[in-house]
């Protein structure tokens, strides 16, 4: 483990720690303990480091229990986070993973004199024509399509989330934000949306357009609001757990 990592134990408050078995090595899970009401499981890059946040008066049985039930769930994320590049910066170059609503596309670069264009092509994503020539410029392009692909989604999951939601003058913005997926403003009923959510599966953005449509009308994650967001959505669970794992994915740069 590096010395960086081991900072970030010691600010989070890791209380304890448990083995888990994994081939034919027991892996470290790291445990810290919050005011929460459910326990989340996250594996990190670059590492795979497997993290825990639980209840603080959930037990260590059921902690480990619960731990157990997820081995098959921490095996697949810990091969996904390891099979990544271990580039911290991505060039942006023809053969580079994209993901696009939840699909892998591979990323095909064109430089020409042609006007710009950005595409999907079959399992391609196509970036061509002028401009293209640095890694800033074309990480650039990406950003820009994604918040256009994202904003053209999110336009019909918006108006059909809040008619099922009967709130009425909602606007929206995307914007990039780094630890949350989605912010409502109830007073100005606008809701922000991190430009990441471009990268994850339809149902998940459903998952987020509902959860803060459901903070105009509570605004804290007490009782009422799950008892509002299960009207809304009552499969949210599931969709928040497919969210939590594309969240184990490296997020892009935007
Ligand atoms: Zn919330």
């Amino acid at each position: 483990m590096t010395n960086r990592n081991a900072k970030k134990d010691e600010a989070s408050g890791m209380t304890s720690s448990f083995l888990i078995p994994y081939s034919a090595f027991r892996i470290p899970v790291w445990v810290e303990r919050k005011k929460i009401k459910h326990t989340h499981l996250s594996v990190f890059p670059p590492d795979a480091r497997v993290h825990v946040s639980a209840p603080i008066d959930l037990s260590d049985a059921d902690l480990r229990s619960f731990i157990v039930s997820k081995v098959p769930w921490i095996r697949r994320q810990i091969e996904i986070v390891l099979s990544q590049p271990r580039q911290s910066r991505r060039e942006y170059e023809s053969g580079e993973n994209v993901y696009l609503f939840g699909k892998r596309y591979r990323l095909v670069v064109r430089k020409s004199d042609t006007a710009f264009d950005m595409r999907t092509e079959g399992r391609n994503i196509v970036m061509e024509g002028r401009g293209l020539e640095t890694r800033d410029s074309r990480e650039a392009q990406m950003i820009a399509w994604y918040r256009e692909e994202l904003k053209r989604v999110l336009t019909r999951i918006v108006a059909k989330c809040a008619e099922v939601a009967k709130e009425k003058d909602v606007t929206f913005e995307v914007r990039r934000m780094r630890n949350r997926w989605g912010s409502c403003n109830a007073r100005r009923r606008r809701i922000a949306f991190n430009l990441a959510l471009a990268r994850v599966p339809v149902r998940c953005i459903e998952y987020v357009v509902f959860h803060e449509l459901a903070h105009l009308a509570v605004p804290n994650h007490s009782v009422l609001f799950e008892r509002r967001l299960r009207q809304l959505m009552p499969r949210w669970r599931d969709a928040r757990k497919e969210l939590n794992d594309f969240i184990a994915l490296p997020l892009p740069n935007g």
